[in-house]
Formats: C-alpha cells, sequence, structure tokens
C-alpha cells in the first residue's frame, strides 16, 4: 500500500503527533471529543520529508491526495473551494511535533479572488468583511509564499488610513479597503512579475509548500538549535476551513491559557479583541481586552469557553494554551497546547496539579524543563538598591527576572554588544520573529506595545528571559536611537533595569543578590532528588563557590582547579619564582612559599564540604600562562627574582609553546617536576588533617591526576603522590584514606581505560578537552567555523555544549566499560562544562556514570535532569 500522507482531522488524535504535527494532532484530538473545531485535514510531517527529499518538491501523488481530501472538506461544510455562490475558504498553518510559536507560517482566507471576493460580499451582505479577508490574504500570501517584503503592505495600510483621517483598521470602510486590494495587487505584480495567483489551487499548492520551506527559514532553524528540536523531524501542514472573527461585531479572536503563564495561578488568563482575525492579538496592532471581559460581552459564548477550557486541561492534564474564534456570535477552537509557562509557573502548576490530584510527583518532575530553572538561579535585583532605585515607566510583567543592561534597538546592534561583553536590554516598538537573535543574548526585553501573549511575551517566558511588554506610555525613536517616557530620556547605551515581575523599568542599573531554592522549587527538587540515581557534585575552586554549590544542594565538589588560585597578585609571585628556577633545590624553595597558601585553600574546602567528597584537581595549565607579558611587568619581576630582564625574556622564550593545548601541560608538567605533585599533596593531605583536627569530620581527599593518556605515567606521578601523603599520614598517627584518580580527557586514555583504571581509584571525564581533542578543533576557535556547519547541516549542535553521543559519547561509554570491567571499585563521573547540559545528563545516566559535577549555578537543573532521565529509563 502506498503512503497515506493526507489525514482528515476526524482520522487522527492526540497520540499522532510525529506524524500530524502537535497543532495537527491537537485539532484531532478536539474533533473527536467533540468540541467545535473547523474541519480539514493535515499533510504529514512525513510529506515535508518527502519533499525535502524530493529536492524540495512536493510529489504528484500528494499533491492529489491533497485535492482529494479538499473534496471531502466541501462535503463536510457543504461549500466549494473557489465558488462564487458558496465559497470553502480555508487556512494552512504549520505545525511540527515540538510546538515553535511564531517561527514558521500561517497563511488565512486562501481561496479568494477578484470573483469569490464578490460572492462573498454579496452572500454576507458585508462588503466590508469580504474585502478585508481578501487584502489580508493577499498580505499573507505576498510575504509567506513570496517573501516579498511585509512592511511595503503595511505602509499602503497606514497610508490608506492617514488618508482617511481614521487611527484603526475597523475604521476603513469596504471602500477604502476594496482599493487597498487594489494597491496590493498593483504591489504584488510590480514585486513578483507576475499577477496574483487567482486560481485557488495553485494558491493551495503555493502556501503548502511555503510552510514546508518555512521549515528551513533562519529563524525556524535558530529556534530549533537553541531547542534542540532535529532537523529530520519536518512539519506538518493543517489546511482548515476558515472562521470568521472579522465578520462584525459580533465576532471576534483571541487566546486564553487556563492558567497564567507566568505565575501558575489557577485562573483563565488571556485577551481577545472584537472584529478581528488571527494573529491581530498577538501582533500588538490594537489592545486587547482581557478575558474577563467578555463574560459581559457575551455571556453565552464566554460560558462556554470556559466549560470547553476546563474539559481541556482535564483531558491534558496540564495547563493549556487555546485560541478561538467566535464567528457571529458562536464559539470555535482553533488550537490548544500545553502552554508554554515560565519557570516559575512551571513550578508552581507542577506542584498545585499534584495537590489537586491530578498527577503524582513523578509525572510533576516530568513536567518542568530543567533548563528553564536556569532563570530562577540567578541574581535577583537587590531589595535596599531597589527600594530607592526611581520607577521611570511600568508596563506588563511578561516575564519575570531582574534584568539590567544598557540600551539598544535592534537585533542586531544587541547582538555586537552582547559580543564585545556588555550586557544589553532591547527596546523595541514591538518584536517580531526577526528579532530572535538579539532577543537570545539581551539580559532583557522592553516593548512599547503588545499585550501578555504578545511575541515580546511569549518567545521571552520560552527562553526564560526577563520581559516588559506593553509601556504604552513609551516613545521609541529608532532614528534618534532613543526612547522617551515622559520627561526621561534614554538614549542608546544608557544604562535602565526590568523587573519582569512587576512590569517597573528603572532607569539606571540596580544592583543584584544571589537566589535560594524555597517553596514550590523546594518541594519538587525533593521529589526529583527522590527519583534520580545520579548524583549531583558541582566544580568549584574556592569557599564561595562550593557553599553556593552546596546550597544549590550539591553532593560533593567533582572538580576543584587548584591552578586558579594562583592568579592572585599575592600569589603569582611565589609562582612565577617556581617556574623561572632553574634546578631542584630552586623549585622546591618557591614551592615550599606556596604550600601555606594551597593548604590554606583546601582547608576552607573541606570545611564548607565536610565528609562530602572533594576532587581536587593537580596543576592542568601550561606553565607560560603565568608569565607576565607586559614589558614593565618584566622587568619588575626580574628584579624581584634577582635576574637580568633579558635572562627572564629567555626564560620566557623558552616556556613558548606552538600549540599550548597539546603541550607541556597536565601530568606532563609533574612529570618533569614531580616535586610540584609532592606539594600539592602535601597542602591536600595537611588540610584534611588540619580540618579533621578541628571539626572532627573524616575527610577522604581525592587526588586527581589530569591530561593521562598512558598508566605508565599515571603510576609514575602516582608513586610521588603516595609516597608523599603516606608519609604525612604516617607521621600524624592517623589512618586517614585519601584517593588517587585521572581525568579521562585525552582520546587515547578512553581507549587503554582498562589499563589505566588498575593504577585508578576513580576516573572523571573532562569532557572539555575529551571533545576538542576528538573532534581536533579547539573550542576558542571553533566558534569562527561552526556557523557554516549549522547551515549546512552538518552538525545541529555545538559540541561543547551537547555533548556528541555518537562520537565523543561512544569514547565515554567504552572507557567506563572497560575501567569497571578492569577494577569494579572504580567510580565514575564527569566534570566538563556537559555535566549541567540536560540531554547530556541523560546520556551519562544511561553510560551508568556515579557523578555529574557541573558549575554551582547549573546543579538545580542537573539534578532534575538526572531526576527525568531515571524516571524515562530506570537503571
Ligand atoms: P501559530 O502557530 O503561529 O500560532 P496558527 O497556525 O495557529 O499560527 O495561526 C495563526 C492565527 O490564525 C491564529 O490566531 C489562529 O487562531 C488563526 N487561524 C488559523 N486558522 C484559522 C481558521 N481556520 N479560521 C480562523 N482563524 C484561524
Ligand atoms: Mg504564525
Ligand atoms: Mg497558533
Amino acid at each position: 500500500m502506498s503512503t497515506k500522507y493526507v489525514y482528515l482531522f476526524s482520522e487522527g488524535n492526540k497520540e499522532m503527533r510525529n506524524l500530524l504535527g502537535g497543532k495537527g494532532a491537537n485539532l484531532a484530538e478536539m474533533t473527536s471529543v467533540g468540541m467545535p473545531v473547523p474541519q480539514g485535514f493535515t499533510v504529514t510531517t512525513e510529506a515535508c520529508t518527502r519533499y525535502y527529499d524530493d529536492g524540495r518538491k512536493i510529489a504528484p501523488e500528494i499533491q492529489d491526495e491533497i485535492f482529494q481530501y479538499m473534496a471531502k472538506i466541501e462535503e463536510i461544510t457543504g461549500k466549494k473551494f473557489g465558488d462564487k455562490e458558496n465559497p470553502l475558504l480555508v487556512s494552512v498553518r504549520s505545525g511540527s511535533r515540538a510546538s515553535m510559536p511564531g517561527m514558521m507560517d500561517t497563511i488565512l482566507n486562501l481561496g479568494l479572488n477578484d470573483e469569490v471576493v464578490e460572492g462573498m460580499a454579496a452572500k454576507t451582505g458585508n462588503p466590508r468583511f469580504a474585502y478585508d479577508s481578501y487584502r489580508r490574504f493577499i498580505q499573507m500570501f505576498s510575504d509567506v509564499v513570496m517573501e516579498q517584503p511585509k512592511t511595503e503592505y503595511e505602509k499602503l495600510i497606514d497610508e490608506m488610513k492617514e488618508k482617511r483621517g481614521v487611527s484603526l483598521d475597523t475604521e476603513l470602510t469596504a471602500e477604502d479597503l476594496k482599493e487597498l486590494v487594489g494597491q496590493f495587487k498593483a504591489r504584488y505584480k510590480q514585486n513578483q512579475g507576475v499577477d496574483f495567483p487567482a486560481e485557488p489551487k495553485t494558491q493551495l499548492i503555493e502556501a503548502v509548500r511555503a510552510v514546508f520551506r518555512s521549515w528551513d527559514n533562519p529563524r525556524a532553524n535558530t529556534y530549533r538549535r537553541m531547542n534542540e528540536i532535529p532537523y529530520d523531524w519536518g512539519t506538518a501542514v493543517n489546511v482548515q476551513s476558515m472562521v470568521f472573527g472579522n465578520s462584525g461585531n459580533n465576532s471576534g479572536t483571541g487566546v486564553a491559557f487556563t492558567r497564567n503563564p507566568a505565575t501558575g495561578e489557577k485562573a483563565l488568563f488571556g485577551e481577545y479583541l472584537i472584529n478581528a482575525q488571527g494573529e491581530d492579538v498577538v501582533a500588538g496592532i490594537r489592545t486587547p481586552s482581557p478575558i474577563s471581559h467578555l463574560e459581559e460581552q457575551m455571556p453565552a459564548v464566554y460560558r462556554q469557553f470556559v466549560e470547553i477550557a476546563t474539559k481541556l486541561e482535564n483531558h491534558y492534564l496540564d495547563m493549556q494554551d487555546m485560541e478561538f474564534t467566535i464567528e457571529d456570535g458562536k464559539l470555535y477552537m482553533l488550537q490548544t497546547r500545553n502552554g508554554k509557562r515560565t519557570a516559575a509557573a512551571a513550578l508552581k502548576v507542577a506542584v498545585d496539579l499534584v495537590d489537586e490530584g491530578m498527577i503524582d510527583e513523578k509525572e510533576a518532575v516530568m513536567r518542568v524543563e530543567p533548563k528553564q530553572l536556569d532563570s530562577l538561579l540567578h541574581p535577583q535585583f537587590d531589595p535596599a538598591a531597589l527600594a530607592k532605585a526611581q520607577i521611570i515607566g511600568k508596563g506588563l510583567a511578561a516575564s519575570p527576572g531582574a534584568a539590567n543592561g544598557q540600551v539598544v534597538f535592534t537585533a542586531e546592534e544587541a547582538r555586537a554588544w552582547h559580543d564585545k561583553g556588555q550586557k544589553v536590554i532591547l527596546v523595541r516598538l514591538e518584536t517580531s520573529p526577526e528579532d530572535i537573535e538579539g532577543m537570545v543574548v539581551a539580559q532583557g526585553i522592553l516593548t512599547a506595545r503588545g499585550g501578555m501573549t504578545s511575541h515580546a511575551a511569549v518567545v521571552a517566558r520560552g527562553m526564560g528571559t526577563c520581559c516588559v511588554s506593553g509601556l504604552g506610555d513609551m516613545v521609541v525613536d529608532y532614528d534618534k536611537k532613543q526612547f522617551s517616557i515622559g520627561d526621561v530620556v534614554k538614549k542608546e547605551g544608557d544604562f535602565i533595569s526590568l523587573d519582569g515581575s512587576t512590569g517597573n523599568v528603572y532607569g539606571e542599573a540596580i544592583p543584584t543578590v544571589d537566589a535560594s531554592i524555597s517553596g514550590d522549587f523546594d518541594r519538587l527538587m525533593t521529589w526529583a532528588d527522590n527519583a534520580r540515581q545520579l548524583e549531583v557534585y558541582a566544580n568549584a575552586d574556592n569557599p564561595h563557590d562550593a557553599k553556593q554549590g552546596s546550597d544549590f544542594g550539591s553532593e560533593g565538589i567533582g572538580l576543584c582547579r587548584t591552578e586558579h588560585m594562583f592568579f592572585e597578585p599575592s600569589r603569582i609571585r611565589a609562582m612565577r619564582e617556581m617556574i623561572v628556577a632553574r634546578d631542584v633545590d630552586a623549585r622546591k624553595k618557591a614551592l615550599a612559599k606556596i604550600l601555606p597558601y594551597q593548604q590554606g585553600d583546601f582547608e576552607g574546602l573541606f570545611e564548607v564540604m565536610g565528609e562530602r567528597p572533594v576532587v581536587i584537581r593537580f596543576l592542568d595549565p601550561p606553565l607560560h600562562e603565568f608569565l607576565p607579558t607586559d614589558e614593565g611587568d618584566i622587568k619588575e619581576i626580574a628584579g624581584d627574582l634577582g635576574i637580568t630582564p633579558e635572562a627572564l625574556h629567555n626564560i620566557i622564550d623558552g616556556l613558548h609553546e606552538f600549540n599550548p593545548m597539546m603541550g607541556h601541560r597536565g601530568v606532563r608538567l609533574t612529570v618533569s617536576y614531580p616535586e610540584i605533585a609532592e606539594m600539592q599533596t602535601t597542602a591536600v593531605i595537611k588540610a584534611a588533617l588540619a580540618v579533621h583536627e578541628r571539626t572532627g569530620a573524616h575527610i577522604v581527599p581525592q587526588i586527581m591526576i589530569p591530561l593521562v593518556g598512558e598508566v605508565k605515567e599515571l603510576k609514575y606521578v602516582k608513586n610521588f603522590v603516595v609516597a608523599t601523603a603516606d608519609a604525612l599520614i604516617k607521621e600524624a598517627g592517623s589512618n586517614m584514606q585519601y584517593e588517587v584518580g585521572t581525568m579521562i580527557e585525552i582520546p587515547r586514555a578512553a581507549i587503554v581505560a582498562g589499563e589505566i583504571a588498575k593504577e585508578a581509584d576513580f576516573f572523571s571525564f573532562g569532557t572539555n578537552d575529551l571533545t576538542q581533542m576528538t573532534f581536533g578543533f579547539s573550542r576558542d576557535d571553533a566558534g569562527k567555523f561552526l556557523d557554516y556547519y549549522y547551515e549546512n547541516k552538518i552538525y545541529e549542535s555545538d559540541p561543547f555544549a551537547h555533548l556528541d553521543q555518537s562520537g565523543v559519547g561512544v569514547l565515554v561509554k567504552m572507557a567506563a566499560e572497560q575501567g569497571r570491567a578492569a577494577n569494579p571499585h572504580l567510580h565514575l563521573g564527569i566534570c566538563g562544562e556537559h555535566g549541567g547540559d540536560p540531554t547530556s545528563v541523560e546520556f551519562c545516566h544511561s553510560v551508568g556514570l556515579d557523578y555529574v559535577s557541573c558549575s554551582p549555578f547549573r546543579v538545580p537543573i542537573a539534578r532534575l535532569a538526572a531526576a527525568q532521565a531515571a524516571i524515562k529509563n530506570p537503571r
């Protein structure tokens, strides 16, 4: 049997989202439970994949199938596509498996031409409505299908409004709109070189093609990469008979959530516009009314809507985000999906649903996206500074968070300033999907227009970025690069702050303070901890970070980088002395000066961590990183060291390396200078003994040797460590235990892991180095060319952000298995950046690691990701 590429809404259900996309599956589901859904059909994601496989062509048999289904819709609706008396108009809507709001395109009122519009005007007795629909169609078709500039058409509308002396679209008359249609068609022909297509069948196939094509547009690609949505999923296309919210004052259109998507509060939340169509509500063209007004305006419709909303939430057991249209007093449902929400709302909804008996604790843990927690873990405004700050304006609290930064007015500027290391606030009249690149890098987003469901608000909430929208008093002047609120004027580069939880805007940069975990957050994290099987540690080099990690729930320190301790001015001097020492004695003397600093640092860590594991990595970077480069510094330091500047120059030159990343660093340093390992061991052991003495804690320090690729080099260095440690422990009359392990971060180490495991108590996968050495490109240089790889679909995501499971991951898995086989007591962890990335954490769970270690701020994210991995796939 040949593949079926098209399904009626009545043939599908919510389980078919892979094939029908989220929108199609849910339209089918609503149809099957008897809700008022304008009928239509879905062209599957497989048809989209096929379109790309066929070289961006819709195969004739798929076109035929589409027309067959069009005939079925004609039968169901009793209308005819392209008919003058009783025309069927449709919308053509994209819808992929994962919801990608605003990323792809929709066309409404398809099927109109000069004759059909006249028929529609006659049939409805409402020519204004007919021509309003027609001009919208031409606009959307030109934009979406032909990729003509939207602004050209908007400008024609603005000119018409000006000519007529009106300010709202709804004030334009039938005659005005008819004239606009003429202008639009002329503009179309001017841009396209051919007439606007009058044949509805042509319009339809072109629109379907445009939706398929939009899967590959730049903003969709950016969104996919951010959200790890695979390219090969494709999008479905929904063709649905139109209902009209723009047919008069007894009609309208709106969007609503069953709970508040910013706070999670249980109450219907939404907006609608009378006499409007499609995206008017979210586009911020007119200011919509809150959904509660509908109760007065159309009580029966409101009651029916509340009933449907409640039913949908109980059906999906989650907060729903719905689109509806009212045509001449009759309600239609156009979409439902699990609503996007802020992190705070996600936590509240998940916890409330458990309390309401709708879902269990494990399901609640699955409902919160780990990455989202990020927005709650970052600093909030310092209350004292906030109390003193001057409010310059108040908009809608569209997406919570505290942001301060410098004002910029375009997405391009936002990116440019961000790349220079500045924190920016993106200020726009309103945002559109083209602004996505700037929104991603902004600390906060401020718009003059648009409600709680505007593009800016929805996208910001999805990204966890602070947003204040709809600040109507704000006048934005793009040409002068400034905005004003009353008398206050702010120019590009000026500092402002946004409070996304209150909508307040401040005319200064308000300092921020650290976040904490409490309330719903704490309850959900407890459920997550009950479910997870991986342990979660933090990477911390000092007591402050150790404490931060610990406050966020870390169970140990998976990586303490000892070199960071040497960059402080008071210490670098001793370090430099050590580096330039020309014999062992001189080096030992310098090391002796470093020892007390190092011991003090470790004592601080052990004091914070008590008996929890602390993994201390020995000196890793190339030595020349510690040397001065500035001529003045070199003179001064040479003087300090009692050598000539020339001599110091020679030493520095001698330390120069062609490729420091692969040079004299890591274990290679201690193979050349074992006294470094002796000093560091002494510092670790003495610190542990001292803290035990003071607190009674039984500390088992873990010493980690970096960059090992051969068991003999580990063994060689380990002998010095063990000899030093055992002597100190014996001398102290203690029976303290300690461990010596290694990082697996060189591909060779992964290959010979079975050998190395015989000499190691633990492995910690250093996936930053392992990634760069496996790919053969460095993290610092990859930014220059990876964009080309994304554009050409060679790599889908940054391998330094998301562990490359099919390459680097295979090495990790192999090393874990061989290591465990050779040494059953071996414990396994990961300490690269990937330790805090949810999909990478899931991978670590599946290959059986014992723990992940990540930066303190990502500890809660890793805890939740580990819990979700364990629930999905218990081990
Ligand atoms: P998006 O995925 O960007 O929300 P949609 O496909 O949902 O795009 O459509 C955009 C707008 O058009 C929505 O407001 C939707 O409700 C409206 N719309 C889509 N199809 C129809 C239809 N058949 N009748 C009336 N309005 C429609
Ligand atoms: Mg859209
Ligand atoms: Mg929609």
